[in-house]
């Protein structure tokens, strides 16, 4: 159904529903959009947090469409988010609640995300059935403990690298975020020899041009310390971090970080979008002129969606990293030599080619 707000960023892709659920009792208010299901039931993250929009989620909800085709998987796009404290004490019952309330939108299938985790799913799953990104016992592989989407973004680091002539061995990398996909990608990344010069958490920055040592790093952040105190580097502000040159940069904490007014603040000459989201198309635009590959969230940090799909399916941990490693390498290739071939910003390449793959199963669909 649609309504006039809706009209606002409704396309020939969806969205499909866009439902907003309030239980007066218990206070329960969710979003859910799901965007389009052309490739199958579609798979996207719940998140819990107080502040976000319909219009957010419909944009969450349109990256999980493009990188679900783009992974080749049997699946649409979807987001939710409930909003809510994620810290609340209320969490178990809200989830619960928010289960019941998705029980009869059949074609959405949820999975962790900012906010949520293995044992939301788990609560999920025990009330409908339906979740990604299950606990182990429950068959789940689990892919924040794994690092499935920083493994990801060091198989894009590899390729993009090589087919822009990038030396990877010591190449200096700025990671936006040491989280769950900023520390996996820190590990991986400093497997094929990159070198982690600058990271930040929400409460400050660490810079060491020499390198920062990632286990000491890990070790600090697990018992508690915050990047900046953890003294293996000198302290800088989240702003300063963006402005240090690096020959890799990985944005992994939050969307619209750089937008057309800071984006010359990036001085890189690779991006890999960790989050989703991060840079704004038009910021993009301005980056591709000034000769920064970027390599969108929608392909480079496909890792996690690529994972649950795989879990899905009741496959195996190793299928899961094969096909994370074949997705993103074959992926990042196409785009990178499109971009040089095509001369489109590489934004524009990529959703060019998740659109070529959806409007092919569109075209086998008698009922739009
Ligand atoms: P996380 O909460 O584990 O980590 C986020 C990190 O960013 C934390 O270190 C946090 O302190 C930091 N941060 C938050 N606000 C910041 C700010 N204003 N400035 C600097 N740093 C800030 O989350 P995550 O699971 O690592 O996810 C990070 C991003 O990647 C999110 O946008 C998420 O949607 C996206 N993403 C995650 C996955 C996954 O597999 N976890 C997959 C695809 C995309």
């Amino acid at each position: 159904m649609m309504s006039h707000y809706i009209d606002n960023f409704a396309d020939d892709l969806g969205p499909e529903k866009v439902v907003h659920i309030y239980e007066p009792k218990s206070k329960l208010r969710a979003i859910v959009v799901i965007d389009n299901i052309s490739l199958g039931p579609a798979i996207g993250g719940c998140r819990m947090a107080k502040d976000v929009t319909t219009q957010e989620v419909f944009r969450l909800a349109r990256a999980m469409t493009l990188k679900n085709a783009l992974a080749s998987l049997p699946h649409g796009g979807a987001k939710s988010a409930i909003l809510a404290d994620s810290g609340t004490d209320e969490k178990e019952a809200l989830i619960r609640e928010f289960a019941q309330a998705i029980k009869t939108l059949t074609d959405y299938t949820p999975g962790p995300d900012m906010g949520t985790d293995e044992e939301c799913m788990a609560y999920i799953h025990d009330e409908i059935g339906r979740a990604v990104g299950l606990p182990k016992v429950l068959g789940g592989i689990p892919l924040d403990a794994l690092g499935m989407t920083g493994y990801g973004l060091s198989v894009a680091a590899k390729v993009a690298a090589n087919d822009l002539s990038l030396a990877l061995e010591n190449s200096r990398t700025i990671i936006q975020g040491f989280g769950n996909v900023g520390k996996a990608a820190a590990k991986y990344l400093s497997d094929i020899g990159v070198k982690l010069i600058a990271t930040c958490d929400s409460k400050g920055g660490l810079h060491n041009p020499e390198g920062i040592d990632i286990p000491q790093l890990i070790k600090a952040k697990e018992s508690g310390t915050p990047v900046s105190q953890s003294r293996l580097g000198k302290p800088v502000s989240n702003e300063e971090l963006l402005k240090i040159e690096s020959d890799i940069f990985i944005p992994a904490a939050r969307p619209d970080v750089f937008t057309e007014a800071n984006h010359e603040l990036l001085k890189t000459s690779l991006v890999l979008e960790g989050a989703n989201i991060p840079i704004t198309h038009p910021a993009a635009k301005l980056m591709h002129q000034r000769g920064i590959m970027v390599v969108p969230d929608v392909i480079a940090n496909s890792g996690g969606v690529i994972c649950a799909a795989t879990e899905y399916q009741g496959l195996s941990e190793s299928d899961a990293f094969k096909r994370v490693e074949a997705t993103i390498e074959r992926n990042t290739d196409e785009l990178v030599k499109r971009v040089f071939k095509e001369g489109l910003p590489p934004h524009e390449i990529a959703h060019k080619m998740a659109r070529e793959r959806i409007a092919k199963a569109m075209s086998y669909r008698a009922h739009m």
